[in-house]
């Protein structure tokens, strides 16, 4: 059973993982981050994919205070010269080395909440790119382990070989971002390294991210929203304060006020997330 020394934290909600830089929002992004404000957010962690993206939550953080920058390469962005013509999704070149060194320099800067969005895919990618994303997510989780900062992470279909990357440089600071590996994984990093995992706001859809919200050790959930994808409803664009929805799903699966499990969230962000 959990500690209660969460319940002298504040009382507000966090989305650690969210692309307000998406298309979707580009006609009523102030409205969003009203409402997110209105719902007792107390911070909305933007993740960047690409220079496009990067540059943009730089800006948005100058606007809107509640908006953290986690700057990060995605994927499939990280091997954006290695893709086929016919690859599925319109992807823009860019180089990847010269990216790589201007989150470093943001991060020296002090200007960076985290890294992230970094992983690695086997859903989208054939194996033959496996080497070059490996190359990008160590060079970010190495600019995360040197400046203390937190490192978000996308891991579809590569979950253990994540894990592996991740342990072998020695990261502390971690959160797996909409993690769908297997649940016994998950639970063994959380014990043995403390690792975070956020769970998104779609999570009453989803027998695994219940089974987290269930098993994880306390300390190791964050809630996501991954806007504007992951919906609570279906087909339905999510934004930051369905965060709501998976504290309240939490605080029913584990016996805990809504309140109560609006402190824990909060708390375990601060504990990732200080500095
Ligand atoms: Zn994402």
């Amino acid at each position: 059973m959990i500690g209660y020394d969460f319940l002298q934290g504040k009382d507000m909600f966090v989305d650690v993982h969210t692309h307000l830089t998406h298309g979707k929002f580009k006609d009523d992004l102030v409205d969003v981050i009203g409402r997110a404000e209105g719902e007792r957010l107390g911070a909305i962690v933007c993740n960047g994919l690409e220079p496009v993206s990067n540059r943009m939550i730089l800006e948005m953080t100058r606007t809107f205070p509640i908006v953290k920058a986690a700057l990060g390469i995605y994927p499939i962005d990280a091997v954006n010269h290695l893709l086929p013509d016919d690859f599925p999704h319109r992807v823009g070149k860019f180089d990847v080395r010269a990216e790589i060194r201007f989150i470093e320099e943001c991060a020296e800067k002090g200007l960076l909440h985290a890294i992230g969005e970094c992983g690695l895919d086997g859903h989208w990618l054939e194996e033959s790119t496996f080497k070059e994303q490996t190359f990008v997510f160590e060079s970010l989780i190495d600019i995360g382990i040197r400046f203390h900062l937190p490192i978000i992470v996308h891991s579809r279909k590569l979950e253990r070989e994540a894990f592996e990357v991740l342990a072998h440089l020695g990261a502390k600071k971690v959160n797996m971002h909409c993690y769908s590996g297997k649940s016994k994984w998950a639970i063994d990093y959380a014990e043995s390294k403390n690792w975070c995992f956020s769970i998104p706001a779609n999570a009453r859809r989803s027998d695994s991210f219940g089974k987290l919200l269930r098993n994880l050790p306390a300390t190791s959930i964050l809630t996501e929203t991954d806007a504007p994808y992951l919906s609570p409803v279906p087909g339905g664009r999510s934004e930051p304060r369905d965060v709501c929805q998976t504290v309240a799903y939490l605080g029913e699966l584990r016996g805990l006020s809504f309140h109560e499990a609006e402190m824990l969230v909060w708390s375990n962000y601060e504990a990732l997330f200080a500095r």
